[in-house]
This record gives C-alpha cells, structure tokens and sequence, in this order.
C-alpha cells in the first residue's frame, strides 16, 4: 500500500571525507533544501554557523513579510482539498512519516548536531519523539476527530452532535533547541485533522524545518500544505498577522507579544514558553536512580532544553551523598562535537547562549554561590562549550535563582519536608515541569499532585511526561496556554460545531399551552435532577 512512497533520502548531507574537527555540508543535497524557503523578494539572508566550531555551515535566503503572504494564501488554496480528504489517508501520510524520519535518520542527526551544536544522543531524542508524534496522530487522530454524540437539550427528544473543522492555516513559530520536536509536534497533528501549516523555524535551524517539508512531501503530503518561511522576529509577525491559529514555541518575552498580536486579530494561541523546573529528591529516593535521572534533566541538549532542571531541590537525610555522586557524575561528563555517539553533552547554540550562561553564572558566584563543579567556559573544545555546572548555596537574589538560564547549570537546595520541597518548587512564576525522586510511588504521585506545574514526572526527570503523547503537555502561570499532544492540540487546531437534531418540535408543543408545558417541562426537569443526568 505504502510502495508507491518508498521514497529515497538524499545520499549524505555531510561531506565525509574531511579532516575530524571540520565540518562541511554537501552542496547538492542542500540546495534542494534551501530552494524549499518560501522567498521572491528577496529579504536579504542569513549566514548560520556551526556552533560546534564556529565556521559557516548554510547561508539561508530570508522571506520578506510579502513572501509569507503569499506562503499563506499557497496554504489556504491547498487546505480545502486537503481538508476534503478522508481523514484515515491523511493519517496514512503521518504513518508513513513516523517511518520516514527512522529511516532517515543518519541525515537529520547531522543536521540536528551541526546546527544546534547537540551531542548525537540528544538529537536522537528528537527523531524518536518525531516518529512517536507522527504514529500516536497516525493511529489516535482519526478517533479524536470523530464527530461526538452528547446528551442534548431533552432526552430522547434531542440529538446533539459535536464536529470538529480544521481552523485553516496553522502558523507554527518554532525556536531553535528541539528544531525538529517543535515543527513536528503541531505541525503534524494539523495536518491531520485538515489544517495547512506555514512553518517559521528560528534562523539558526531553517534546515531541519526544511528537512522536514521534503521528507512530508516525499511521504505523500500534497504540495502546499506544509511551507517553510525563514526569518525571525519581523517574518513571525508576519506570520501571526495571516494565519488561523498561532502555535509559539519559545520565551515567555516573546510569548507575550505574540499572545497580544494573536488577541488582536481574534485568532487562538497555542504559547509554549519557558520555565526554572525544580526536581525533589525525598529522603527515600533511590540515589542511584536519582543521579543518573538528575544529570540527564539538567545537562540534556546542554541545558537548553524547556523542561530541563534547573533548582534541584534535596531532602536533608540524603542531600549530602546524592550532592557527592552527582558533582561526580556531572564532572565525568565528555564534552564534544563529534558527529557519533561519544561525546555526552554538546555545545551552547550560540555567543548570546554563552553569554548568558556565563552571566548567570558569575553573577551567581558574585553573591557568594559556590561551584561544586564546572563555571568554566570550554574554549579548549569549541567556541561555545561550557562545562556542566552544579551551584550550591545560591542567594535568592541571584538571578539564576528565579530566572531560567536555558544552560547546563543547576543550583541545590536542601529541605527539611516534603511540605517544604512542595513550597520551593512552587516559589516561581513559571509551572512547566517538575521531577519527584521517592521509592514509594503512591507517596510521590500525592507530592506530585501539589506541584503547580503542567508536567510532573515521578522517577523521571521530564521525558516520562513529555514523551507520553497522548496526554497534554504546557505550562501554568509565566510557561504558556494551552497544551500540546492528546486530544487537546486536536482541539487547538480546530473549530468546533454543534449539530443539535430536533426529534419532537418544540413549537408543538407549545401549541399545548404554557402553562402545560412549563408544568411537564418542570416535572421533567425534577425528574433529571433526581436522576442526576447531565
Ligand atoms: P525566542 O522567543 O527568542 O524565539 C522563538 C521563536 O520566535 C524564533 O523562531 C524567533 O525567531 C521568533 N520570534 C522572535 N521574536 C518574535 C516576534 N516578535 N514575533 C514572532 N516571532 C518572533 O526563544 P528562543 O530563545 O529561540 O527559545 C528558547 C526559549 O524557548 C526558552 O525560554 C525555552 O524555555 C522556550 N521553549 C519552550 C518549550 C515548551 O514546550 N514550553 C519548548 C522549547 C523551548
């Protein structure tokens, strides 16, 4: 069935046959790529490096906000027929992608590394969740787009039926640290339930967005209906400007101005912003479990991760040794920008992401925090390596105390309660993730169920949650509205519709009276009362 799709990767992104240390992509498997950008006005461009040297990777040609102008009309020509697709051979799209990206994943994990600067462990974290994303709305979708019977007006005498309409055109403004998680995991359940998308990744990252529109294509999306537009803070606008629905991913700033832009124009936003997610370690954790779940939560993708670790907070009976075993463990991490699975942690994105990071740092040090390991800036391996740090004694009037780094740095607090871990952890203005550490399940989910957090995993650090597809994922307070995955991005993305069929016509029966029917009306309402019926 799917033969006629068996479509081929391009051979090689990345020209292998040069020295270790440098890195080159192959003209000819690019250009295809770049030629995808949806651009005739030539906005000027953008020269991407490799954060993992700093050398040039791809110079990419920028939209102008007329280029998304048009991106968007291509997309609202195209949606309708899309639309007017069964929705079990849209889902036959997605299925063959969820393949699609396993198979090709050799070119995307180059990618994924040269443009992010990732280590090849937390680029493949991103095509894993992309097949798992594309299956989940493959197989689950079609169930949460059936049209829903529910209890109408009157029993019996009232059918009422609730359908779901794609929106029209999703525009999805993605950020730069999981380039390939945040186009997919809107952009696919879109597609599915009807929707185009119009794609504006972060400049740094316009490739794997690209990648991904060949590889759609290349799976049998009709053309159109999935375009990339490159640029960033004036093409996003542009984009907010034109499009149905809004899905950002990003910083709580800029969440802000989009959310206000959105509000203007009366369309939804979708707001997947930032957070200082906090991880407890009760008195009864399993330490080994807890060092290993703790430095992958805090050092993944080098900390620039949205629901990474940032405040690890320790029960006073263990805080001492689970403090000696992870400084350990996070200082025998092998940094590195090699292209296979030997290095553990890769570069910052950028020379703004270094010095951030190192702000934070010192100004922490300054107000008399203490490095148990790292604070150091790792020239000697590439220009934006820095080491895993691990603070303690952090003054709340630090700034990394309250505001999120998006950094391999932590700071360590000790509690003497769960009750106390519950308030610290809660002490925030944002609510994206938490972690709860306990041997005793039932005991954690109760601690959990007190975090003010969109996210809680308990003997996990954030990709239990995260990774669990069908249910939602965002954040309270400053780290967004609405939700991804599940039926709720279903519900995001669409419009919907009430359809209530009149059995018996009301208007004969009050041909019988008011008084009549008001009495029958009142005993009948007694009567659903008593019953307790919706
Ligand atoms: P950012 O807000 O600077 O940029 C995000 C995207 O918005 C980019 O594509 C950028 O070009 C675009 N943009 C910038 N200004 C805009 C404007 N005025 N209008 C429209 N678009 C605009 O964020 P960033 O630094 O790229 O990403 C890091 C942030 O993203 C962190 O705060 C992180 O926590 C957050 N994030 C959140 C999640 C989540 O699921 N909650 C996931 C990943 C990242």
């Amino acid at each position: 069935m799917d033969s006629g799709h068996a479509a081929s990767h391009t051979p090689g992104l990345v020209d292998p046959d040069l020295p270790a240390g440098t890195y080159r992509l192959e003209p000819d498997a690019v250009a295809p790529l770049v030629a995808r950008i949806a651009t005739a006005h030539a906005a000027g461009e953008h020269r991407a490096l490799t954060p993992f040297t700093g050398a040039p990777l791809v110079t990419i040609p920028l939209s102008s906000p007329d280029d998304v102008a048009a991106a968007v009309t291509g997309a609202r020509a195209a949606q309708p027929a899309w639309a007017g697709v069964p929705v079990r051979e849209r889902a036959r799209v997605l299925l063959r992608f969820a393949g699609d990206v396993l198979d090709g994943q050799a070119d995307v994990l180059d990618l994924l590394q040269l443009e992010g600067g990732k280590a090849r462990a937390h680029a493949f974290e991103e095509v894993a969740y992309a097949s798992q994303v594309a299956r989940h709305f493959a197989v689950a979708g079609p169930r949460y787009l059936a049209p829903r019977a529910v209890g109408g007006m009157i029993p019996l005498a009232t059918a009422a039926q609730v359908h779901l309409w794609p929106v029209g055109v999703v525009g999805v403004i993605a950020p730069w640290n999981y380039p390939l998680s945040m186009v997919v995991s809107e952009a696919l359940p879109a597609l599915l339930a009807g929707d185009a998308v119009v794609v504006k990744p972060d400049p740094q990252t316009t490739l794997t967005a690209l990648w991904v529109a060949q590889r759609l294509e290349a799976c049998g999306l009709p053309p159109g209906l999935f375009q990339v537009v490159a640029g960033g803070a004036t093409v996003g606008g542009a984009l907010v400007d034109a499009v149905d629905h809004v899905v950002f991913t990003g910083s709580t700033a800029t969440g802000r101005t989009v959310a206000a832009q959105a509000a203007g124009r009366l369309i939804g936003a979708t707001l997947e912003l930032g957070g200082k997610n906090g991880m407890y370690v009760a008195a009864d954790a399993n330490l080994d479990a807890a060092v290993h779940g703790a430095v992958r939560a805090c050092f993944a993708n080098a900390g620039q991760l949205c629901v990474s670790v940032e405040r690890l907070v320790l029960h006073e009976a263990v805080a001492d040794e689970f403090t000696d075993r992870f400084v350990a463990a996070t200082r025998a991490l092998r940094l590195g920008p090699q292209l296979d699975y030997t290095a553990d942690v890769g570069s910052l994105v950028s020379a703004d992401q270094l010095a951030r990071v190192t702000d934070h740092v010192d100004d922490a040090l300054a107000r008399g925090a203490r490095a148990l390991a790292g604070a150091v800036h790792r020239l000697d391996v590439g220009p934006y390596f820095y080491a895993p740090t691990v603070l303690d004694q952090v003054p709340d009037d630090a700034v990394c105390a309250r505001e999120e780094t998006f950094g391999p740095v932590v700071s360590l607090r000790r509690v003497a309660s769960d009750d106390e871990a519950v308030a610290v952890i809660n002490d925030s203005p944002y609510g994206l993730n938490a972690s709860v550490w306990s041997r005793d399940a039932r005991r954690a989910r109760a601690v959990a169920g007190r975090l003010r957090a969109g996210t809680v995993n308990v003997n996990d650090g954030y990709m239990a949650a995260f990774g669990s597809v069908a249910a939602p994922m965002g954040g309270f307070g400053a780290s967004g509205l609405g939700r991804r995955h599940g039926r709720q991005i279903i519900e995001a993305l669409t419009e919907p519709q009430t359809i209530a069929t009149q059995r018996v016509p009301l208007d004969r029966l009050y041909a019988l009276g008011g008084d009549t029917v008001a009495g029958a009306l009142t005993a009948s309402m007694r009567a659903l009362r008593a019953l307790r019926r919706p």
